[in-house]
């Protein structure tokens, strides 16, 4: 069974086929800057050279399309024929309160993505757009939704509820969503089996560390909290988003720099975060390359980054009343042995030993702490696009 994952941005999609037999990618790629001069295709083919499509897509219509051309291609193609897709699986950022499971998408389901346009402005209307061209283009294909926010719809009311006036999350569902909820899924599961936890009595925090990071608590499987908020920008000190500050600076901000409560909200999520400290970069190997080079503004950005992290992890230790391990994924999370090493330098006083040495250059999936660690220290590589394909086949296999 061959699967199409889907993943539309704003102004990007990317996309893998993956067949079920041996979760292989057949294929995958991106389409860029759509919906802006330049927009361009790059599709690679297991075993086949890259192909490159330059070529205008005035919106996502035309990027599925130009997906489907580039999968049939004659030389660059990885299937003959559109049916050998059995169905395709859309991550779609926001399902509000609405949706705590992955589901099969039919009217009334596109009716509450809809719904949800408010709460993600940027990906649900791209998200929508992306499963209507498929289902243009393949009318009898299972399409299903995956929502970034589902994983996250077990935290408790007490978790969930901001401490503003009652009537607002009556009226507009104002409350902590939480995202990356696909990621925390996969790796939490992985961790209990790599770490040999009995999930039925488990507690772990997945540290999410990418371009965008948030951290979650998840016991028994379930999760119980999550850093990031309403929307993507609580949490964590991210690439370019602030994470959690008093919300005062926002009024303050726009009164100094005469900017409306829109521009400042813009600066938080694009220009904030470890850019936004060092006047550097977004990306954490140039910080790391500055920080070696003795820069002081790139140090300060990495050692807040850190402290974030670390300050989350200690609260959610107490939201769970203890932990048997802590996990790192995603970009840093994944390849950066130094940051995992300054985050948990924070918690030699509850006995967590790094096996210093396996850890510096670790990448795979595995366990890094020592064998005498009070709580065990995992890396796990996420893999969002093999979970949204296992959920989009187990719902189809049941349908
Ligand atoms: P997203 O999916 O949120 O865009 P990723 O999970 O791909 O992000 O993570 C991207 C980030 O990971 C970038 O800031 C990049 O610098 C960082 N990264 C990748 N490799 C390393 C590394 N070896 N050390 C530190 N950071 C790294």
């Amino acid at each position: 069974m061959k699967i199409l994952v889907i993943n539309c941005g704003s102004s990007s999609l990317k996309y893998q086929l993956i067949d079920m037999e041996n979760e292989s990618v057949v294929a995958k790629g991106i389409c860029e800057r759509i919906g802006i001069e330049g927009s361009k295709l790059t599709h690679k083919p297991a075993g086949k050279d890259t192909l490159v499509v330059e070529k205008p897509m005035k919106d996502h219509n035309d990027a599925v399309a130009m997906v489907m051309d580039a999968l049939q291609d004659e030389t660059s193609g990885v299937i003959s024929d559109i049916n050998e897709i059995k169905a395709v699986g859309h991550r779609v950022l926001h399902g509000g309160k609405f949706f705590s499971d992955s589901i099969i998408i039919n009217d009334e389901v596109k009716e509450v993505i809809k719904a949800c346009f408010e709460l993600g402005p940027l990906h649900n209307p791209a998200n929508l757009i992306g499963i209507e061209a498929c289902e243009k283009i393949m009318p009898n294909t299972p399409q299903v939704a995956v929502f970034d926010t589902a994983f996250h719809q077990t935290m408790p009311e007490k978790a969930y509820m901001y401490a503003i006036p009652y009537e607002y999350y009556e009226k507009y569902n104002i409350r902590k969503y939480g995202f990356h909820g696909t990621s925390h899924s996969y790796v939490s599961k992985r961790t209990i089996e790599v770490a040999g936890l009995d999930k039925d009595n488990s507690k772990v925090i997945v540290c999410h560390l990418g371009n965008g990071g948030s951290v979650s608590a998840v016991v028994n499987g379930k999760c119980v909290d999550t850093s990031m908020g309403l929307t993507p920008l609580e949490g964590l000190i991210m690439g370019t988003r602030s994470g959690d500050l008093d919300p005062a600076v926002v009024q303050y901000i726009a009164h100094k720099e005469n900017l409306s409560l829109e521009e400042v909200i813009e600066i938080l999520n694009k220009k904030s975060g470890v850019l936004g400290i060092s006047g550097i970069s977004s990306d954490f190997r140039d910080l790391i390359a500055k920080k070696q080079e003795g820069d002081e503004r790139a140090t300060l950005a990495l050692d807040a980054f850190e402290y974030r992290v670390a300050k989350y992890i200690g609260s959610y230790i107490t939201a769970m009343n203890g932990v048997d391990a802590i996990v790192f994924t995603a970009g840093v999370g994944e390849n950066n042995g130094v940051v995992r090493e300054k985050v948990l330098d924070y918690f030699g006083y509850l006995g967590i030993k790094l096996d210093k040495e396996k850890n510096l250059n670790y990448r795979e999936e595995g366990i890094v702490s020592t064998a005498d660690s009070s709580v065990k220290v995992c890396v796990i590589p996420t893999n969002e696009e093999i979970a949204i394909a296992r959920e989009t086949k187990a719902l189809v296999e049941k349908y």
